[in-house]
């Protein structure tokens, strides 16, 4: 069986970032300063002609792709090509119709007027923007997003919702994301409050939320609970259940029916184990391809798309082999984790 339907490609444009932030795997425990990537090779900025030849394979060889996320590990506006990366992406999306949308997360400190712009040069269903925020006031934030510009983010991002507006965009839904830590779970309903104030007074349709919706309006207040990988530090958690319901009260939105639902439509036809085996490849910036995005190291490495083609990659003995193993649920506990011993899977909680 061939694979020429995807959940998303996840393309990482660079695993550089411009913050030191506590909580991320990245940055988080190795500085800002050091080169070494959490994928153990140098930090670098993927090569525009490895991602033109990405879309001409897409093109050729795919049916569909529901979304590119242009992001993994790092701050992907830092790429010095970033804009016509970008556009070109649009381009695609526009004209060949095989991919339908976009995501991209960033800390929007270089979104500047130009990427405004193009983010919102057109209405495109299923699209949406992440912006990593997580505090109401520069001393919070300095303590969180290390090495950001509190005044210059929040600038960037009012007006990217005024020239949204504007144009009376519903897509890309844009998310004002809220990680809730203990650093700045006091700073939780302040945040709340600030959001919704400048939504009103824009007259935005906005929405609060504890799981990413894309569907119910524009803009989404999002509080999102830490992720709990190994690698993040677990002095910053917090209650998160506390905060969500002071955000309840105030607000009036039922925040915690839904909270930490995971829905994974089975797909009996394929008999798939995981979604994102399947489905969704993730493309590091020096090219490698890798079944997860929660595979930071490249243990579940299938290919390079400097060698061979998306497609050759997704559909070769490698990724088959590798997923009949999770699949038989085949994992050795005192191996190494490996396409031939899936232990990052054995726990996961995205394994059906
Ligand atoms: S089961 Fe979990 S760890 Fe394994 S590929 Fe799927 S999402 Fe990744």
């Amino acid at each position: 069986m061939k694979i020429n339907r995807l959940d998303s490609v996840m393309l990482e444009l660079t695993d550089f970032c411009n913050l030191s932030c506590p909580m991320c795997d990245q940055s988080g425990h190795r500085g800002i300063n050091t080169t070494r990537s959490i994928h153990g090779y140098p930090k670098r900025f993927i090569n525009k002609s490895l991602i033109s030849k990405l879309l001409e394979n897409i093109k050729t060889d795919f049916k569909r792709i529901d979304n590119i996320a242009l992001f993994w590990q790092g701050e992907s506006l830092m790429h010095p090509d970033f804009t016509e990366i970008l556009e070109r992406v649009l381009e695609d999306i526009g004209s060949n119709k095989v991919i339908k949308s976009f995501l991209l997360h960033t800390n929007a400190i270089l979104m500047d007027k130009k990427i405004r712009n193009i983010l919102l040069q057109q209405e495109i269903k299923g699209s949406a923007v992440h912006f990593s925020i997580d505090s109401s006031c520069s001393s919070i934030y300095n303590i969180i997003r290390r090495g950001g510009d509190f005044s210059i983010v929040q600038n960037n991002i009012k007006e990217f919702l005024k020239l949204k507006k504007s144009r009376n965009l519903f897509h890309p839904v844009t998310n004002l994301q809220f990680i809730v830590m203990k650093e700045n779970e006091n700073d939780a309903l302040k945040f709340y409050r600030y959001w919704k104030n400048f939504l009103e007074e824009i007259n935005m349709d906005y929405s609060v939320s504890s799981d990413i919706v894309y569907n119910v309006a524009p803009v989404c207040i999002y509080f999102r609970k830490l992720g709990t990988g190994p690698e993040t530090k677990s002095e910053i958690h917090c209650s998160y259940d506390n905060v969500l319901q002071i955000i309840e009260m105030e607000s009036g939105i039922d925040l915690t029916s839904k909270k930490n639902s995971i829905e994974i439509n089975i797909d009996k036809e394929n008999e798939v184990a995981c979604k994102s085996a399947w489905y969704s490849p993730v493309i590091s910036s020096n090219g490698i391809v890798t079944a997860c995005c929660l595979d930071m190291k490249l243990d579940y490495l299938l290919g390079n798309i400097e060698n061979d083609t998306l497609y050759e990659i997704w559909n070769s003995e490698t990724a088959w082999q590798f997923r009949k193993n999770i699949k038989k649920r085949k994992y050795n506990q005192s191996g190494i984790n490996s396409v031939d011993n899936p232990l990052l899977c054995s726990n996961c909680k995205f394994l059906i």
